[in-house]
């Protein structure tokens, strides 16, 4: 098992159960054949009193003077003989048996018509005129039906079975029946649990995230009381967070609590090759959903429908489609009724800004991958599910597994059964767990990330570092959160700050320290480990944009001054900049920026330089808890 995207079993979604038809394809099939037979008939009988010659015996019928009549067209030449003609040459030329007698001869003679294959022979004209042959009337009647057949009927045929192959190919399982009653199929492509039996105790170390669920559960439990004040129940929560981290699990677990109904589906059930599709069953969970309330609607992997549709790419009729209709049934739908609407994505980054705007999935609800108290939770969790023997040390497990998610312990703790099993006992052992965490851990070493303990050192002091510097400038922003627990989209740590206030305005000298936070990571692994690391990728990247950003919109570069650079476009959506002066200028501008990011990087490392032991005692703190809180920061910080 591994926590990719799709293998979510979120309920157990009922196979579509096709209504029964009678098979298309099978009856085009029966057509083709009747007429093929029919075709064959139809040439046998006209060909039913002609006889192939070869081409020199046509030539020699001709010298002979045996031949009456010739019609040439377009295949082939076709002609008759003259009646009382010498019989043995024409047997001498047709190369017949001395003994032919009979009905069968009389036949060859009277009536019969032969034909050979045409030829290029320019002189056969003159060799007809000579033996004076007429080549008048044809011979050949024409067959209007078998022609119109064969020239009309078959190739339209034809096309039309190709046409349906096609057809049934593109519309994948659906089949047929699937494109016949094209969006009003009743179908189920979503689950439904009347109960899913998952409580919170089933989800461990996921403090945070089932806190603000609570408040939903007690929502669908009692709508009355919030009626009553007039406050307005949220419609919708985005769950948020890697694959493997419990989203599908909370969801249920919130159903599960609040004992109503789960619908399920995936994100990208609702997009078909048909546009309109998509919004027609965003229709239908809905109207059946409102059935049900007070129930819990979970779409899975929102990010198939919900992608931004500003795009560069160009637009998909299709997902847009689907993506309004799902917007305005959340705007339509009185939220008091008691649907819930659950979602989770893991790429929060490229969902359409309409879907997250309030009224629709008012509220994101982070699901990280657990820290060390949290991941022990988990195994405990699950471990409670199978007999454990003497001597398991549960919290050893968890230290070893630093960045490994709900989905990976899960598969921990089942392996360590396994192994428990094949070894013939019937308890769970320390070294099967052990085991276990090496399998998981090894198979997944490319895909996602578990610390290496140097590795871990590494992030520790490079967090260390930006909260360190953050700490020391007075114009920075308090720290909030250190951790090193890896987390998806590359980051192996983050260190959080959050302003005391909300802030609409920065001064130079804030964005400075700003920088020189963001390179204080890298200065301090250098410090430590007298080299570079990849980790500070995203940390050059925004450092370099505010750089940027520093000298052509903000007016604070002593070259440029407040000359304007760049103007904003689409404002509203991603807030891409485009450069509107010259080339020199964007080469200056380059210049510029990288003295900037020099300046505050030797700012950083001359701070940390002068506080060498905290940034040592700091990190080597982190690296044992992990995840440490502001307070706890500056208590140690100041120490
Ligand atoms: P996601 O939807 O975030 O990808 P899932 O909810 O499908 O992850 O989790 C997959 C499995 O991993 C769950 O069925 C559960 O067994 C295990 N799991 C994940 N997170 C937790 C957790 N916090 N507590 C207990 N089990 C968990
Ligand atoms: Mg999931
Ligand atoms: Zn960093």
């Amino acid at each position: 098992m591994n926590p990719t995207r799709n293998e979510d079993g979120a309920g157990g979604h009922t196979t579509p159960g096709q209504p029964k038809k009678p098979n298309m394809f099978g009856l085009l099939i029966a057509g083709l054949i009747i007429t093929f037979i029919f075709n064959l008939v139809a040439a046998k009988m006209a060909a039913g009193n002609k006889l192939q010659v070869e081409y020199g015996q046509f030539i020699q019928m001709i010298e002979t003077g045996l031949v009456r009549q010739v019609q040439i067209d377009d295949q082939q030449i076709a002609f008759t003989l003259k009646e009382g003609l010498d019989q043995n040459t024409l047997r001498e030329i047709l190369r017949l048996p001395e003994d032919m007698e009979g009905p069968g001869e009389r036949r060859l003679l009277n009536g019969q018509v032969y034909y050979t294959g045409l030829l290029e022979d320019p002189a056969l004209t003159e060799r007809l005129l000579k033996n004076s042959v007429a080549f008048s009337k044809p011979i050949i009647q024409p067959n209007p039906i078998r022609d119109f057949i064969s020239g009309w009927i078959f190739p339209l045929l034809i096309f039309y079975g190709i046409y349906f192959f096609i057809m049934r190919k593109f519309s994948g399982l659906g089949g047929m029946g699937g494109m016949m009653n094209l969006g009003k199929s009743k179908a189920k492509f979503y689950g439904m649990e009347k109960n899913t039996g998952v409580s919170f105790n089933d989800v461990a170390g996921q403090d945070e995230a089932k806190e603000s669920l609570v408040e939903l559960v007690d929502f669908l439990h009692n709508p009355e009381k919030y009626r009553q004040i007039g406050a307005r129940q949220p419609k919708g929560a985005l769950l948020v967070g890697p694959p493997g981290t419990g989203k599908t699990l909370l969801a249920k677990a919130v159903a599960g609590e609040a004992k109503v109904p789960f619908f399920s589906l995936s994100g990208s059930e609702f997009v078909e090759m048909f546009v309109g599709v998509g919004a027609s069953r965003v229709r239908d969970l809905f109207a059946e959903a409102a059935k049900h309330a007070p129930c819990i609607v979970f779409i899975d992997e929102i990010d198939a429908i919900g992608k931004s549709r500003d795009s560069q790419m160009g637009g998909n009729d299709e997902r847009e489609q689907t993506l309004n209709q799902l917007l305005s049934e959340m705007d339509g739908f009185d939220s008091s009724r008691g649907i819930l609407i659950l979602a989770a994505t893991n790429r929060p980054e490229i969902l359409d800004k309409a879907l997250l705007r309030p009224g629709r999935f008012d509220r994101r609800i982070i699901v990280e991958k657990p820290d060390l108290p949290g991941r022990e939770a988990i195994l405990a969790v699950h471990a409670g599910k199978i007999p454990l023997g003497a001597g398991v040390d549960l919290n050893e497990i968890s230290r070893s597994t630093s960045g490994a998610t709900g989905a990976d312990l899960a598969n921990m703790v089942n392996e360590a059964a396994l192994r428990a099993v094949r070894m013939g006992r019937s308890e769970v052992l320390q070294e099967d767990l052990m085991e276990a965490v090496e399998i998981v851990v090894a198979g997944k070493e490319k895909k996602d990330r578990v610390l290496s303990p140097r590795e871990k050192r590494m992030v520790a002091f490079h967090e260390v570092g930006h909260a360190l510097v953050s700490a020391l400038q007075k114009n920075a922003q308090p720290i909030r959160k250190i951790t090193i627990v890896p987390r998806t989209m590359g980051s192996l740590g983050y260190t959080m700050q959050t302003p005391d206030e909300e802030r609409y305005l920065m001064t130079r000298s804030e964005l400075l320290a700003q920088i020189c936070t963001l390179l204080a990571g890298r200065a301090a692994e250098e410090l430590e480990f007298g080299e570079a690391s990849t980790g500070a990728s995203n940390d050059i990247e925004r450092a370099t944009k505010l750089a940027r950003n520093m000298v052509t919109q903000y007016g604070m570069s002593e070259k440029f001054g407040m000359m304007g650079l760049e103007s904003l476009s689409s404002q509203y959506l991603d807030g891409r900049s485009v450069f509107t002066a010259s080339d020199a200028s964007n080469a200056a501008v380059d210049v510029e920026i990288s003295r900037i990011i020099n300046q505050c990087h030797g700012q950083a490392l001359e701070l940390l330089r002068a506080n060498r032991e905290k940034l040592v005692s700091l990190a080597e703190y982190l690296c044992i808890r992990e995840t440490i809180n502001g307070v706890q920061f500056m208590e140690k910080l100041a120490s």
